[in-house]
């Protein structure tokens, strides 16, 4: 048994960016009814505090198979000139635990991320949202943009990022994809207080997106943090948001954006109103109107993995 590896080129031409959004709808779905099992993310941090080594399982009935993701995330790589992220997406067959196939997890993990937030985006966002701030100039930022203008009718994009060159560098990739005005903002609150959609995208451990910039209607996706220590978004965005997760478990146990409030008292468990699969299956309500501010909190889990790997997988095999 020789699984065959899935390089990034394989992996960007099985799953494209629309193709993905239609496969996280129905992961969500599936979710939501009870389906899939993952245990919550263990991650091994290196006594240097330079890496961490992250460990994401998890099985989907449905499919059929289970899988893991092992992935490392070293903030500083971009100085050696290597991706933060890297690792690898292991399928395996549910029925006699056999290996399938190995995929690259930077690839997967930029594309799937991206395409959830697009779910909730399609979800939760005004219809006539025109307006997108990214804030954070990494993959993530590139493939958000991408996501965004697949589900709404984006005219103008905002962009901060702590660095100016990294910002300049996404601009002039992206102007040569798309035809629409990108600027570059001085600060996040400029980026910000206009928008309609906000994706923050950043590695920041403290906030960097203050409640009082963010206009009535706006809809945010919050990426970038995954632990309970750290946040983008500031206690007064958090309490004039409703909040919606990818997953309790995940946003009850390493959701700083929400934690952190909840710790000082201005939040309770109550704030958060439904995970995206219920509001897509029908069972929670999602935006109620269009002078409410939503937040879907992203922490990323194993299934999103597992059923873009399955995808491509699928595919391979019906093109053999
Ligand atoms: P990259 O390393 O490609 O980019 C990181 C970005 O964060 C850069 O724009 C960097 O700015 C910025 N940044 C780092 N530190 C700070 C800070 N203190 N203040 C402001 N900006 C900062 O990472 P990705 O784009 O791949 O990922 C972005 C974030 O999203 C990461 O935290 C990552 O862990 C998270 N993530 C979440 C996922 C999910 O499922 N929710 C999945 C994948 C990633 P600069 O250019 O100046 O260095």
């Amino acid at each position: 048994m020789e699984p065959l590896f899935v390089n990034k080129e394989k992996i960007a031409s099985f799953l494209p960016m629309e193709e993905c959004i239609a496969v996280m709808e129905k992961m969500f779905r599936s979710l939501a009814a009870g389906e899939c099992l993952q245990p919550l993310r263990n991650i091994m941090r290196l006594p240097d505090g330079n890496g961490v080594l992250g460990m994401m399982p998890g099985h989907a009935a449905t499919l059929g198979v289970m899988g893991i993701k092992v992935i490392t995330v070293f903030h500083a790589n971009s100085e050696s000139g290597l991706p933060s992220h890297q690792g690898i997406v292991m399928l395996f067959d549910a029925k006699h635990g056999q290996p399938l196939m190995l995929f690259d997890a930077l690839e997967v993990t930029a594309i799937r991320t991206a395409a959830v937030s697009a779910v909730a985006t399609k979800l939760l966002s005004r219809k006539n949202s025109s307006i997108l701030a990214i804030i954070g100039s990494g993959e993530q930022a590139k493939r958000h943009i991408e996501a965004m203008l697949l589900v709404r009718n984006i005219k103008q994009i905002n962009i901060w990022s702590r660095s100016e060159k990294n910002a300049k560098h996404l601009v002039n990739e992206m102007s040569g994809e798309y035809n629409i005005p990108i600027h570059i903002k001085k600060n996040v609150q400029m980026a910000v207080e206009n928008a309609d959609i906000i994706c923050t995208v950043t590695a920041a451990k403290e906030p960097i997106v203050m409640g009082e910039w963010i206009g009535a209607g706006t809809h945010i996706n919050a990426v970038g943090s995954s632990t309970a220590t750290s946040r983008e978004l500031d206690t007064a965005a958090m309490v004039k948001s409703k909040l919606f997760a990818d997953r309790y478990e995940s946003l009850f146990n390493e959701a700083g954006d929400f934690l952190i409030p909840k710790k000082e008292g201005a939040v309770t468990d109550e704030h958060v109103k439904a995970e995206i699969g219920e509001v897509l299956s029908g069972t929670k309500k999602g935006r109620e109107h269009d002078e409410e501010i939503t937040v879907f909190k992203s922490l990323g889990i194993a299934v999103e993995d597992i059923f873009s790997a399955y995808h491509i997988y699928q595919k391979i095999n019906s093109n053999k």
